[in-house]
């Protein structure tokens, strides 16, 4: 069957390439059989002994005749039919040869194009032999296309930069190429193409000319590695400078701060004062600018340790409560209740941006106040820190640009209160760092708010509440208090815990609304005048049992016993929400006024065994104020003037058999500094059982790399120059005096 098939197929292809044998072979076949046909009759016809029957042969005739006449027939149809085909075929002939012209077009269109590039292309083969060469690529290499087509050329490269792949496979890389133009950069594209059907693909290179932008981005880069190695020797130049100005500072503010202790006229006390203020203020000055420095150099690491949100504000606001209540204006704040009690992020730096906000708010405000008030932000895990005051306000052109350094709204205003202009910058950085951001609302002569909202995730340790929300539903609690804004935002907390608060601001009308309600309590500040709180607290005894006065600390020292007999109860503003949840409680502690400021005032009592210290300072001018201060406080200093002599001193002692408590090591000192001396310490103890010396840093540099430095060397902790009395007798608690001088 199917070899019949292929039989067929054969003689198919014969007769369609050879039409001409195929027709001799078919007419041949026709006359053959016509004449065999008629010959058969005809002789058949004529012979004796075939029985000739006339009607046989008309029979035999017509049948012949009918399978002629089909058999042209048939080649009629046959001959119509290819007819057909045939224009058909020239029908298709025709659309062909359109679009292979069309075709042509194209591909001269597209040559034309790959032509007028000027981006230089070229095609190779998979042996390297340039196909196609544009004409942007001869003009570059300057050579003849025929010099170029079928051979292998290369360019001559002079620098490879580094190649990548993109997704589609593209190789992407710049070379830098030496051309009769000179060394040009190339970006070159290189993809693989194929040509026609049934060639095998080619690499299509297409470069680009890039010389320009090379030379400039290097050039770029080079300034770059400049400003950076600007901004390091800068940041290197201020920590320097900060050093060194730090050092006769803290001889300024440490010796003025003993004048002030010795017996002094009221002029000089004035003139000491001023001395010490000026020093302090040039610190905080010298700070801000070497943070300012930190920042600008990229150097602020944020850490990201728990800290209660509602102890930093209320710290915050302790802190700076004193210079409020002495400019007569209050300072208040309010943690919102549905916050979370303990946060992660970094409490230093977020305390740095309130306390300068804060403090800002409190030295542009005369009169009213300024309130902290935290409250979650409007994204989850944000938190908001509103800083408001109600003080001279910012103008509309100024409150963007108050947050670019050394900028401060109003010149004039500002040379009246101080400043350098840098803290809002700082802090605003500082903030964006945070993934954060500070915003203002202000208007000129009603005050202002800055908003710091910071991304801080809830701690995942959860900590004891500081005090137990207390459930006062129902009870009507009267605050009379001349100022609204600590009034209104302990009315705000109040109204939390379900109680009906009832401000009033006139003591007379407080009295009226006395008989009005039973009271659960009476809050009345001391701020109204002494002998009417006194008269208003004994008129409520009778409608209230928890008679509350409140006060600043300033006001503690000048109240009369008499004055309180009235009040069973008294907070200390500002006012701590423990505090006050504990005042309104059914059990208040006893009458014992807790203050933000007891402890700071509290001056540090000289050690009743004073501890052996040696102090390595190099300084003439600190090491007589170490001396005053440590004799001061009731130790025993030894001062060296190099980290040779202080090794030198406390071998002696330890082989004497009374070694030192302590040592204060200076670190920059001649010859041998404290990073030296400290290691020769603490090589000298390694190995021994005895306890190891402790060693505090004494240092007025204060970037992160001089701290490790210091406690890579086996120190136990810093002071930082210049040094107060209280920051030293602190760092001295908790040092252990050794027996020998006890005894
Ligand atoms: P400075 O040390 O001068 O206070 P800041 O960067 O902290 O520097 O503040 C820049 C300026 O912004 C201030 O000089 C002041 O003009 C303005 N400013 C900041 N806070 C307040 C505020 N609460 N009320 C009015 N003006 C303010």
């Amino acid at each position: 069957m199917f070899k019949s098939l292929r039989i067929k197929a054969r003689l198919r292809r014969f007769a369609r390439f050879h039409p001409r044998v195929n027709f001799a072979i078919r007419s041949t076949i026709m006359f053959m059989a016509a004449f065999g046909g008629a010959y058969g009759f005809l002789s058949a016809s004529r012979s004796e002994q075939s029985g000739y029957d006339p009607r046989a042969f008309a029979l035999g005739a017509s049948f012949l005749f009918a399978v002629a006449c089909v058999a042209l027939a048939m080649l009629s149809m046959r001959m119509r039919w290819l007819r057909h085909k045939m224009r058909k075929i020239a029908l298709h002939n025709e659309s062909l040869i359109d679009r292979n012209w069309e075709l042509k077009e194209a591909e001269e269109r597209a040559r034309n194009l790959f032509e007028s590039q000027g981006d230089l292309i070229l095609r190779r083969d998979a042996e390297g032999r340039i196909t196609y060469i544009n004409k942007a690529c001869l003009d570059f290499i300057q050579k003849p296309r025929r010099e170029i087509v079928n051979t292998t050329f290369a360019f001559d490269i002079l620098e490879q930069g580094e190649a990548a792949i993109e997704t589609d496979g593209t190789r992407v890389h710049d070379q830098r190429i030496d051309s009769p133009l000179g060394p040009r950069w190339i970006a070159w594209r290189e993809s693989l193409v194929r040509p026609d059907a049934g060639h095998p693909s080619e690499v299509q290179c297409v470069g680009r000319d890039v010389t320009d932008r090379a030379e400039t981005e290097r050039a770029l880069g080079d300034a770059r590695d400049y400003a950076n190695a600007a901004n390091r020797a800068k940041s290197k130049f201020l920590a320097t400078a900060s050093h060194e100005i730090r050092t006769p500072l803290n001889g300024i503010i440490g010796m003025s701060g003993l004048l002030l202790d010795t017996p002094l006229t009221p002029e000089q006390v004035t003139y000491a004062k001023a001395v010490k203020t000026s020093g302090e203020a040039l610190l905080s000055l010298i700070e801000e600018l070497l943070d300012f420095s930190k920042i600008e150099a990229g150097k602020i690491d944020l850490e990201q340790r728990p800290f209660q949100i509602g102890a930093l504000i209320e710290e915050i606001t302790e802190l700076l409560a004193p210079r409020a209540h002495a400019r007569n204006i209050e300072i208040a704040s309010y943690v919102d209740e549905r916050l979370p009690i303990e946060v992660v992020g970094d409490a230093a730096r977020l305390r740095q941006v309130l306390l300068n906000l804060a403090g800002n708010a409190i030295k542009f405000t005369q009169v009213g106040g300024v309130a902290l008030i935290v409250e979650p932000g409007i994204w989850p895990d944000e938190i908001s820190f509103l800083v408001r005051d109600t003080g001279i306000g910012i103008a509309p052109d100024a409150q963007s640009r108050i947050f670019r350094e050394f900028e401060q709204a109003d010149e004039r205003i500002a040379r009246s209160y101080g400043g350098s202009g840098l803290g809002l910058s700082i802090s605003e950085r500082i903030v964006r760092r945070m993934g954060g951001r500070i915003t203002l609302e202000s208007t000129v002569g009603q005050g202002s708010t800055f908003e710091v909202a910071v991304p801080l995730k809830t701690s995942d340790c959860t900590p004891m509440p500081a005090f137990t929300v207390p459930d006062m539903s129902g009870k009507s609690i009267m605050l009379v208090a001349p100022q609204t804004i600590e009034s209104a935002l302990i009315a705000r907390r109040l109204e939390r815990w379900g109680v009906h608060t009832c401000c009033v601001s006139d003591i007379f009308v407080a009295q009226a609304l006395l008989p009005e309600r039973s009271w659960h309590a009476i809050l009345v500040d001391h701020a109204l005048g002494a002998s009417d709180v006194q008269d208003f607290g004994a008129a409520a005894i009778p409608h209230t049992p928890r008679r509350i006065a409140m006060f600043t600390p300033a006001q503690r020292h000048d109240l009369q016993p008499e004055a309180m007999a009235a009040f069973n109860g008294y907070l200390v503003k500002p006012l701590r929400a423990a505090s006050l949840a504990a005042r309104l409680s059914d059990n208040p502690p006893p009458l014992a006024p807790e203050s933000p400021d007891e402890s700071a005032e509290a001056c540090p009592a000289p050690a009743d065994k004073g501890l052996s210290i040696l102090v390595a300072e190099d300084n003439e001018i600190n090491a007589l104020l170490m001396r005053s201060l440590l004799t001061r406080l009731g130790h025993h200093p030894v001062i060296s003037v190099n980290g040779q002599e202080a090794f030198e001193s406390w071998l002696a002692a330890e082989t004497a058999g009374t070694p030192y408590d302590l040592v204060l090591m200076d670190v920059q000192m001649p010859e041998v500094d404290g990073i030296s001396a400290t290691r020769l310490i603490r090589d000298r103890e390694a190995g021994r059982s005895a306890p190891r010396t402790k060693i505090l840093a004494l240092t007025a540099n204060t970037l992160v790399e001089d701290r490790y430095a210091c406690f890579e060397a086996g120190m136990d902790g810093f002071l930082i120059k210049p040094l107060d009395r209280d920051k030293l007798a602190e760092a001295l608690t908790g040092v252990v005096p050794s027996p020998h001088l006890a005894a």
